[in-house]
């Protein structure tokens, strides 16, 4: 379902990028993975779950950056192999239609409101969320796990 509302905005290439060549280079705090589950690994840069099976990265990621009172670093996976970042941004990912939390903030980076969706489709929650004028964006996130997943912007 197309939405003229708003966008997603999944992680960018060159960090994912950025990610790969430090995971190679050692970096302690970049881990590979092999994904156990078709639904526990959730690839921020192609906004699909790893097969299981495939080799994913773990690292931490700033969604919220240094220097606000909500500033959040946390774990993300990006696929070791370079996958195709997603593209239809005016469609809300299939594959993250379940198990989302929303957390909408300011320019300023404030979290003002939070909603899980509880069954309902998550365009509404991200539409509701984005009709109040404070809000800036919206993040999407493991509803169990707190990790980040995609942001929404409005188009
Ligand atoms: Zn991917």
């Amino acid at each position: 379902m197309k939405t003229s509302t708003f966008r997603i905005i999944p992680l960018s290439t060159e960090v994912a990028e950025r990610a790969r060549r430090a995971v190679e280079a050692g970096a302690v705090d970049h881990a590979f993975v092999i994904a156990d589950s078709p639904s526990g690994y959730p690839c921020r840069h192609c906004l699909r779950f790893a097969r299981p099976g495939e080799r994913m990265i773990l690292f931490p990621y700033a969604s919220v950056p240094a220097g606000h009172p909500y500033s959040e670093t946390g774990p993300i996976f990006v696929h070791a192999e370079p996958c195709e970042r997603y593209c239809a941004t005016d469609e809300y990912p299939d594959d993250l239609r379940r198990g989302r939390a929303f957390r909408a903030y300011n320019t300023s980076f404030d979290m003002i409101d939070a909603e899980v969706a509880n069954g309902n489709e998550p365009e509404a929650i991200v539409e509701k969320l984005l009709r109040n004028p404070e809000t800036a964006f919206v993040d999407a996130r493991s509803v169990t796990h707190g990790c980040y997943t995609f942001r929404i912007q409005r188009a």
